[in-house]
């Protein structure tokens, strides 16, 4: 779709979603898991069947509502949209499940925030196509089972790990996604920028690229910023504006921002090098643990700049040299 001309006001999310592709044949990079859903997908639609429950693990920006909302446009079924942190008590859940449609795509982001009594009556949901609703108050409550029609449930966490056994195991499919190549991140900047009509010098994409942490997300925001700046300043997407923009915006040559260079920091200074718990570095940087675990922590071990032991998260060299730091005598 062509973008109506790009306004100041666009919102972050008006941005993105112009930006998402909706079949799976134009979904850039992570080619094991497309093959894989492929399959998964063909194989129900054979069968006639809805496809089995789906679990897609990886940090945020990689593309998991994106494809939730393919499976949903590739099986031609209604997509509904819901989080874990939206879901606080098995009323919410049975409020959404009570008015599935037959074949619906109930995507449940963040599905690790999920509540117990939610998440209890997510497995019942997901085996049965059935719940218990409880009616009435006190002594006189009943259980009255409701019968559901077939639907296909995409979660989608960044923290696999934290989802209970029972509840994983009710996903026929988990997917991981990984952190992209540049070389791909390259392509979702070439649709980016291809879809915004922006011109480009050639090799100036790959360089947003390769300062993108390995996160469409990222890319397309970073691109977002250096095309500002060549509007400012009556350029193409050239080297030069992406210097200038990514400077501006505190992005180093490596794509460390701000907040991966304080916990570097953090970690070498304050902790000599660790190890530390990541809690702990998150709360001196004050920062939400769960952003430096999800975030910051899987691209800092990504681009070897920290390790993670048993007791800890410690710097590397690689890390020292980055800051510049000398390394403490052996
Ligand atoms: P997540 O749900 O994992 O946080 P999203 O699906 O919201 O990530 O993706 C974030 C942005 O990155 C979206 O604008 C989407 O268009 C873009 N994106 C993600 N993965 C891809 C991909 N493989 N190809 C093209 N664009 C992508």
């Amino acid at each position: 779709p062509r973008l109506p001309e790009l306004a100041e006001s666009e919102s972050e999310l008006e941005f993105e979603s112009t930006l998402r592709p909706s079949r799976l044949g134009d979904f850039i990079g992570q080619e094991k898991v497309r093959n894989q859903l492929d399959l998964l997908l063909r194989a129900a639609e054979m069968q006639h069947r809805t496809p089995d429950h789906i679990l897609l693990a990886g940090p945020p920006g990689l593309g998991k509502t994106t494809l939730a909302m393919i499976v949903a446009e590739e099986t031609g079924q209604a997509l509904r949209l819901t989080s874990g942190p939206a879901l606080q008590n098995a009323a919410d859940l049975a409020a959404v499940l009570s008015s599935i449609v037959p074949g619906e795509v109930l995507f449940i982001d963040e599905i690790h925030r999920m509540a117990r009594t939610a998440e209890e009556m997510l497995y019942l949901a997901m085996e049965d196509f059935r719940i218990d609703i409880m009616v009435g108050k006190g002594a006189g409550a009943q259980s009255v089972p409701l019968e559901l029609s077939p639907f296909t449930v995409v979660g989608a966490t960044t923290r696999s790990g934290l989802l209970p056994a029972p509840l994983r195991d009710r996903f026929g499919f988990t997917a991981h996604l990984e952190f992209y190549q540049d070389e791909e991140l390259e392509r979702v900047l070439e649709r980016t920028a291809a879809l915004l009509d922006l011109e480009s010098e050639p090799g100036a994409l790959g360089e947003i690229a390769s300062r993108s942490r390995g996160t469409p997300r990222i890319a397309n925001r970073l691109l977002r910023r250096v095309r500002d700046y060549a509007l400012v300043h009556g350029t193409s997407i050239s080297h030069e504006a992406v210097a200038a923009a990514l400077k501006l915006y505190d992005v180093d040559e490596r794509g460390l921002d701000r907040l991966d260079r304080a916990v570097l920091d953090t970690l070498i200074r304050r902790f000599r090098g660790g190890p530390v718990g990541v809690r702990t570095l998150a709360v001196t940087v004050g920062e939400e643990p769960d952003t430096v675990e999800a975030v910051v922590e899987p691209f800092l071990v990504r681009i070897g700049m920290m390790a993670r032991t048993q007791q800890g998260r410690i710097a590397t060299p690689e890390a020292y040299e980055h800051l510049g730091i000398p390394l403490p005598p052996l």
